[in-house]
């Protein structure tokens, strides 16, 4: 009940769209691997290399790398470029802040690499230049996705269900200020009905399936963007389009994100 897409992304092939039954729980998933080049590390000259004029620089190149990688949406590019990454980990390890990895954040979590994240907004972004509406986003973390959806969307909700990583979200994100991101301590597998419906929603943890309350509170015309357990035990990015007819969902490219888990710690 899967079809794949081209690394590229997006509905392919103008083939009739495959609408599966709900829950959407993956049978036969074909990830296919996206033709990232390998991570390469950026040349900083000291842990303090990621700050000042030096970490727009260091920005700079990783933006280039994404472009070179096929992230092609400007909107997404620039925002990526703008939010300062090496904000949102620990001092010690703000120099490798711009590489292309995943980070510990605490709480035995990671901030996803920057490739994954420039990845999953390219593929929420296409086709508009604003995420117009509300936005949910599952899996605060240390607050740095929110952080550049809120360059790209109206309104974003996004849910963390770690107090300690919630609390450490709201500190890092204070300074930026941004009035249009609004943090929510709860288990984002129930999704955040008063928000609903949401243009968009994008997770940060993958579950063995879809929660159905995500697809139900999607706009129709909206997209989701989640990794999610395949049959083979591994996980695929999934997204699923909701039109006036139906779900329509692609099974895209092998992932490896944190568990989705129920309830609040
Ligand atoms: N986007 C984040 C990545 C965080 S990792 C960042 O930029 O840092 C994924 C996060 O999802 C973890 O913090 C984990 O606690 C959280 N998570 C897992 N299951 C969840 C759920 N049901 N509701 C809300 N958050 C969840």
């Amino acid at each position: 009940m899967t079809r794949s897409a081209k690394p590229g992304g997006g509905p392919v092939d103008g083939k009739p769209p495959v609408r599966p039954g709900f829950p959407a729980r993956l049978q036969t998933a074909t990830p296919q691997p996206k033709p990232l080049s390998p991570a390469r590390a950026v040349k900083t000259t000291s842990p303090t290399a990621g700050l000042g004029m030096d970490s727009q620089a260091v920005r700079a190149s990783m933006v280039r790398k994404l472009a070179a990688q096929g992230i092609s949406h400007p909107q997404v590019l620039a925002a990526m470029g703008q939010v300062e990454r090496h904000r949102f980990v620990d001092s010690a390890l703000a120099g490798q802040a711009y590489e292309d990895t995943a980070l510990p954040i605490g709480l035995e979590q990671t901030i996803s690499k920057p490739s994954v994240v420039a990845r999953m907004l390219d593929l929420l972004m296409q086709g508009r230049t604003q995420l117009a509406g509300r936005v949910l986003e599952i899996g605060t973390g240390c607050g740095y996705q929110a952080a550049v959806l809120a360059q790209l969307a109206n309104e974003v909700y996004s849910m963390e269900r770690l107090r300690g990583l919630h609390e450490k979200a709201r500190e890092n994100l204070r300074q930026l200020r941004l009035p249009n991101l609004h943090l929510l301590l709860g288990d984002g597998m129930l999704g955040y009905p008063k928000g609903a419906p949401y243009s968009a929603i994008i997770a940060a943890a993958g579950g063995q399936a879809v929660p159905v309350a995500w697809t139900d509170q999607l706009a129709v015309g909206g997209r989701l963007v989640a990794p999610v357990v395949t049959a083979a035990g591994t996980q695929a990015l999934l997204v699923i389009d909701k039109q006036a007819d139906g779900l329509r969902q692609i099974v895209l490219e092998a992932v490896h994100f944190v568990p989705l888990k129920s309830g609040v710690d």
